[in-house]
């Protein structure tokens, strides 16, 4: 699994830095946000949803894939 920021999409609004439940990310010197803490990350999706310049995917193995990867049954 690993979290991945598209710098050339990402418009520095660090949304995902303030949102996520359990601070993966974290700032640069420079204020810019990266994956500092991955290990923490439990697959909620929230940072990639909320994401407004889709720069950021949040990737998982299929045999732990996140509760936002299915849809309820109709
Ligand atoms: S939410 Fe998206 S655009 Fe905002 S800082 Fe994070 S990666 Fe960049
Ligand atoms: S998927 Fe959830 S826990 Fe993982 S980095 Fe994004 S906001 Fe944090």
């Amino acid at each position: 699994m690993a979290n991945i920021i598209d710098y050339e999409k990402c418009i520095g609004c660090n949304l995902c830095y303030e949102r996520c439940p359990e601070s993966v990310y974290d700032l640069d010197d420079a204020g810019r946000v990266y994956v500092r803490r991955e290990e923490e990350c439990w697959l909620c999706g929230s940072c990639q949803m909320d994401c407004p310049a889709d720069a950021l995917k949040v990737k998982f193995d299929l045999n732990v894939a996140p509760l936002f990867f299915f849809k309820e049954p109709q």
